[in-house]
């Protein structure tokens, strides 16, 4: 008997976003235009707590242009966890300025607090926590530790879309607030990244930069970048994000059916504060070298055909890109034992029941 593989991840388009698509393109119009500026709103209103909002064409664009418009300077240190997608110390680095990388919470895999205060020099601007795989990094501790300082925080909210973190929505807490809308994340426009701004002028240079530096065209203010989205990606978005609210609660039943009936590997925790969107379920095989959690892995896929993902096999810090030899203990030891299962509004309840089986399985296989 063979049967389908359920994929790690599968992003949803529907007919309504292929007809929105057709609406623009007919339009004749298809570069920045209304559908941006709708999209902007829409986003503030629903995900940004009202925030003004700037549209860029990846998250990774809106990191960099946000740390432009907080006044990163080359030399300057920003703190990130190591434990996280390259991008969120790459959008430091392109800066000229320093990524500084710290340990993080070994339950919510988010980065640790007691680990950025340690990690403060007289060099120090900024804090950049990730709300990873859809869960809020601690942001009232993260905020004090930044006030005591005087540093701003950038929230790497790629993964979390509508997450909070007592009651307050991810991107909400810091100078500003990256979302992604890369085909994989909770939501997506095709490509494309969503910044929520703390205020008109971070907003006002987040504009200036995303489009060579204009307001006004021709009248070139500041030295900028062309990383404007497109009207078709933002006619994507749009409706992608009528039909999140019911994708996020079909990865919140999904998880608490894992959370009940999972055995033998260690399930997520979710903080007291937090609301968890799960971009990503991630379970730990306890004790597991590398490559025992990849023959984990490797037996889900073969033997079950449950897709699965490891985010993220090599620390950061240790990427070529980067090549430092750190002391993060927590961030090697998750990268040894985390794994992925399919969460995306797609699983049904015969998938999902699969997963459980498989997962219980392989676990006792290996227990
Ligand atoms: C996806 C992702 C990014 C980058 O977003 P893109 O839209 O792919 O540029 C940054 N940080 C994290 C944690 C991500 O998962």
């Amino acid at each position: 008997m063979t049967r389908a593989m359920i994929p790690a991840a599968r992003p949803l388009i529907g007919q309504e976003e292929r007809d929105a698509v057709d609406r623009v393109l007919a339009s004749g119009m298809v570069a920045q235009g209304p559908e941006v500026a709708a999209f902007e709103q829409e986003f503030s209103a629903q995900l940004a707590g009202g925030r003004e909002c700037v549209a860029v064409n990846s998250g990774t664009s809106g990191q960099h242009l946000g740390l432009l418009a907080a006044g990163l300077k080359p030399g300057d240190e920003v703190i990130v966890p190591s434990f996280t997608f390259a991008a969120t110390a790459n959008a430091v680095a392109v800066c000229g300025a320093v990524p500084v990388f710290v340990d993080v919470d070994p339950d919510t895999f988010c980065i640790d607090p007691a680990a950025i205060e340690a990690a403060v020099t007289e060099r120090t601007v900024g804090i950049q926590p990730v709300h990873l795989y859809g869960h809020p990094a601690p942001m009232d501790a993260i905020v004090d530790i930044a006030q005591r300082h005087g540093l701003w925080v950038a929230e790497d909210a790629a993964q979390a879309h509508g997450a909070t973190w007592d009651g307050a929505q991810v991107g909400t807490f810091g100078t500003f607030g990256m979302f992604s809308l890369y085909p994989t994340k909770n939501m997506t426009s095709g490509e494309g990244g969503m910044v929520s701004c703390d205020g008109p002028e971070i907003a006002r240079q987040m504009r200036l930069l995303r489009n060579q530096g204009m307001e006004k065209q021709y009248a070139n203010e500041i030295a900028g970048f062309n990383n404007r989205m497109t009207d078709i990606h933002a006619a994507i978005g749009r409706v992608q994000l009528t039909k999140l609210p019911a994708w996020t609660a079909r990865r919140q039943e999904l998880a608490a059916h894992f959370d009940a009936h999972l055995e033998g590997v260690t399930t997520p925790v979710v903080r007291e504060q937090a609301t968890h969107v799960y971009h990503q379920y991630t379970i730990r095989i306890e004790g597991a070298s590398a490559a025992e959690r990849d023959a984990f892995a490797t037996a889900l896929r073969e033997e079950h055909q449950v897709g699965c993902g490891v985010y993220y096999p090599t620390p950061v810090h240790r990427l070529p890109s980067y090549g430092l030899e750190l002391d993060l203990p927590v961030t090697e030891m998750l990268a040894r034992e985390v794994l992925s299962l399919p969460v995306h509004p797609s699983v049904s309840d015969e998938d999902r029941d699969r997963i459980v089986e498989a997962v219980n399985t392989v676990a006792k296989a290996g227990a």
